[in-house]
């Protein structure tokens, strides 16, 4: 990877209690999308040495632990309507020309690359390097560039929490590992494998670290779920409802699982009245349906998520599939597909429905309550409940170079929506 050239990803040691071969701590490229998705500077700073180099390996900026130095983005003196990004400490800024991306790395692994959105905000510690380079609107994208050990230690808080137990922070932890290697690649586009929104997997860099995720991440090294061989696209979803979700016949692994620890969450209602009703008649199926008489689950999966769902109006009637609806009525209005839909004496309709999500593969809610109690399950009862016929294994090099061209994003275009949040 260049302008990388002091990084070494396998730093961390081996883990005591890890199978012995076949580890692997591959870099994952981390769009920090969330604290710098829209910024023009950014403040960076180490807890030890660090420099700053262009894509040539050339050093811009030599820093300490007292240095503040700050990358932004200036228009491209070259090409018009284009930028690049700077490095400037004290004032004096440092242009190299001809380098498209900046990467800050610090000269041990025990050094933390520090960022900051503003001159005043704390600034949050990541482990690995850096990268910036400029979007074409003008912004400063943010990567960060891990051993997929230590972004995982960032991953796992974001994602279950703090306090889940260790053995849902476990499962969790090996989810997130198998989710990353099977989607490695997918952001390459801007210069990422993934990002730290729901779009991808949360991430807190350091401040996501707590004693307990450590161990779940260390106790879990290198170990990956496979389905014939090959690391699975892990999804995993924060309330299934009761029922996890069935996936596309090329998952075969995602299959409908009845979860504990969700099935007590109370339902959830949306209420449309009939104006409402006619209008999202018409834009989630592209044509006036007029008032509308009638909205009925026609199909569903073997979970019972509405896959087809008929709108009758007094001019026509179309119909469309769930996750359609709730792309329309908006993923966080519409929680999930797993709903009933009543008609009101008023010309209104009601949704009334359960868990919070896509609720394909892991359930967090279901994680965390299969691993408390009188007879908690370990991680690994866990994933097997949740990822049919997969087995948890060691993760080796060969199992990442088969996952990165499978996932490019053109693979995912139109197809169904694959980020966290959905
Ligand atoms: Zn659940």
């Amino acid at each position: 990877m260049p302008g990388l050239p002091d990084y070494e990803a396998s730093q961390a040691g081996e883990g005591d209690d890890v199978p012995v071969g076949g580890t692997s701590n591959p870099l994952v490229r981390v769009l920090l999308s969330r604290s710098f998705g829209a910024v023009t500077r950014v403040y960076v700073s180490a807890n030890g040495p660090f420099r700053i180099s262009d894509d040539q390996g050339n050093t811009v900026v030599s820093g300490t632990s007292e240095t503040v130095a700050i990358v932004s983005v200036v228009p491209d003196a070259i090409t018009p309507g284009t930028y690049r990004v700077q490095a400037s400490v004290d004032g004096v800024s440092k242009i190299f020309p001809t380098s498209p991306l900046l990467t800050a790395t610090t000269f041990s692994g025990d050094t933390m690359i520090q960022l900051g959105a503003t001159a005043v905000t704390k600034r949050q510690a990541y482990r690995g390097a850096a990268g910036f380079s400029a979007t074409t609107s003008g912004r400063v994208r943010v990567v960060n560039i891990a051993g997929l050990e230590e972004y995982l230690q960032g991953v796992v808080k974001a994602e279950i929490g703090g306090s889940a137990p260790i053995e849902a922070m476990k499962a969790q932890a090996v989810a997130a590992r198998t989710y990353t290697v099977h989607n490695l690649g997918r952001m390459a586009s801007e210069g990422a494998d993934l990002d730290d929104t729901t779009r991808s997997q949360g991430y807190l860099g350091v401040s996501g670290e707590t004693p307990a995720i450590l161990r779940a991440v260390r106790e879990t090294r290198g170990q990956v779920i496979v389905y014939n061989g090959s690391p699975i696209d892990a999804m995993y979803c924060t309330e299934c409802g009761g029922v996890t979700a069935q996936g596309p016949p090329s998952e075969p692994y995602l299959r409908p699982v009845t979860t504990p620890g969700c099935e007590t969450k109370a339902p959830w209602t949306l209420k449309l009245d009939a104006k409402q009703a006619e209008s999202f008649a018409k834009s989630v199926s592209g044509v006036p349906l007029g008032s509308v008489k009638s909205i009925a689950v026609t199909k569903t999966d073997d979970s019972g998520r509405a896959t087809e769902v008929t709108l009758t109006g007094a001019t026509d009637t179309r119909a469309v599939s769930g996750v359609r609806i709730r792309q329309v009525l908006g993923a966080d209005i519409l929680r999930s597909t797993l709903f009933t839909v009543k008609s009101e004496a008023d010309g209104g309709f009601t949704f009334t429905g359960r868990g919070w999500g896509h609720g394909l593969g892991m359930c967090q809610c279901g994680a965390i309550a299969r691993a408390s109690g009188d007879k908690p399950e370990s991680y690994s009862q866990i994933l097997g409940a949740y990822y049919s016929d997969t087995k948890v294994t060691a993760l080796t090099p060969d199992m990442i170079r088969r996952a990165v061209p499978s996932v490019g994003p053109s693979a995912r275009a139109g197809g169904k929506l694959k980020g966290r949040g959905y």
